[in-house]
């Protein structure tokens, strides 16, 4: 049997450029939506509210803010204590982005993704990140109707937040390459058109100038590479496409460091480590490390080599289901090996 032509979920709605979160009213109306709820973190909420509130004239959105760190059970008591709404607008960081995905995706209501920084491709996924036993999880949802990323806002996030959304992003190719590996290996089968997107999105990030990450055509790009990362886990129905080995580092490092960092740092470092591994397009990876200034940030978290070390020791664990490259003992070593002679490493991690 040959296979069918399939139909991907993908946002109905995408805006990324300056100014785009006070333009929400007239996108809503042309989708119909007139019951809207704006859903803040306690950043936003103080920051934007008012400013979002002032540029609706004919609809008159409801707004809630979730400012602590809910685990499943509170979301979903939450979520149903909510009216009916014809869209949620989660205007905030990567947690809020998560909360109303998990929320919206609960009560089968459309959900927009207003992001404020784009430290990693949540706002695009169809999965989302909870506290499941005080552990942060990895959940399914339902991609966004649509992503509204606003650059005057994303430019005003500490650097830190565009440099974790650079790392995630670098991932593509490690995980790209461990998708194919896990192939050769006899598990499971490469989607060429996710596997595609996934190769486009970060290669034509890698092409952009560097000098300022804070450009708006270098954000722009930044978002939309997230963004078409997002769309291949759709197409695939996996993450596959835009999460390797060096998410499953990252993985142990939530699970087992003393002080995880954010999501995109974990991911970009391990990536690093992942493309020697595989010696893979290492070399370029340390490039758009350099240039944007990603392994000088990460030496000021003083993260320690001994939870690296156990991370990738523990890595296999984290998705036994699957098959990278630290699925094999013998990377695994090397990947070790690498930690303690590489240059790079020895000079960012304590
Ligand atoms: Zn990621």
């Amino acid at each position: 049997m040959t296979n069918p032509v399939t139909t991907i979920p993908i946002p109905a709605i995408l805006e990324i450029k300056n100014g785009a979160v006070l333009e929400l009213e007239p996108t809503l109306e042309k989708h119909g939506f007139k019951k809207v709820l704006l859903l803040f973190d306690d950043f936003t909420f103080h920051q934007y509210k008012t400013d979002i509130i002032h540029s609706f004239s004919h609809i008159e959105p409801d707004t809630a803010f979730l400012n602590d760190h809910p685990n499943v059970q509170g979301l979903i008591t939450y979520a149903f204590s909510l009216p009916m709404y014809d869209v949620i607008i989660g205007v905030g960081g990567g947690a809020l982005i998560d909360y109303g995905k998990y929320i919206s995706f609960s009560r089968r209501i459309p959900y927009i993704s207003a992001p404020t920084s784009a430290s990693n491709d949540g706002f695009a996924s169809s999965n989302c990140s909870l506290i499941i036993d005080g552990k942060k999880t990895t959940v399914p949802a339902k991609v966004p109707y649509g992503i509204v990323a606003d650059l005057d806002i994303i430019q005003q996030a500490p650097d830190k937040f565009i440099l974790a959304g650079i790392g995630d992003l670098m991932s593509n190719i490690t995980a790209l390459y461990d998708w194919e590996f896990e192939e050769e290996r006899g598990f499971g089968d490469v989607n060429a058109f996710a596997s595609m997107l996934s190769k486009k999105a970060v290669n034509s990030f890698i092409r952009t100038p560097m000098n300022d990450i804070k450009h708006p055509t270098f954000l722009k790009e930044l978002i939309s590479s997230l963004t078409m990362g997002g769309a291949a886990t759709v197409i695939s129905g996996s993450s596959a496409p835009i999460s390797g080995s060096e998410h499953l580092i990252s993985h142990a490092l939530d699970h087992y460091a003393e002080h995880p960092q954010m999501h995109g740092i974990q991911v970009g470092m391990a990536a690093y480590i992942m493309a020697h591994v595989q010696n893979h397009r290492a070399e370029r990876m340390q490039k758009v490390f350099t240039r944007t200034g990603f392994f000088e940030y990460v030496k000021t978290l003083d993260i320690k080599k001994s939870n690296v070390q156990y991370a990738i020791e523990k890595s296999p664990l984290m998705k036994p289901n699957r098959h990278t490259f630290l699925h094999e003992d013998w990377y695994r070593k090397k990947a070790l090996l690498l930690l303690d002679n590489d240059e790079i490493l020895n000079d960012v991690f304590i």
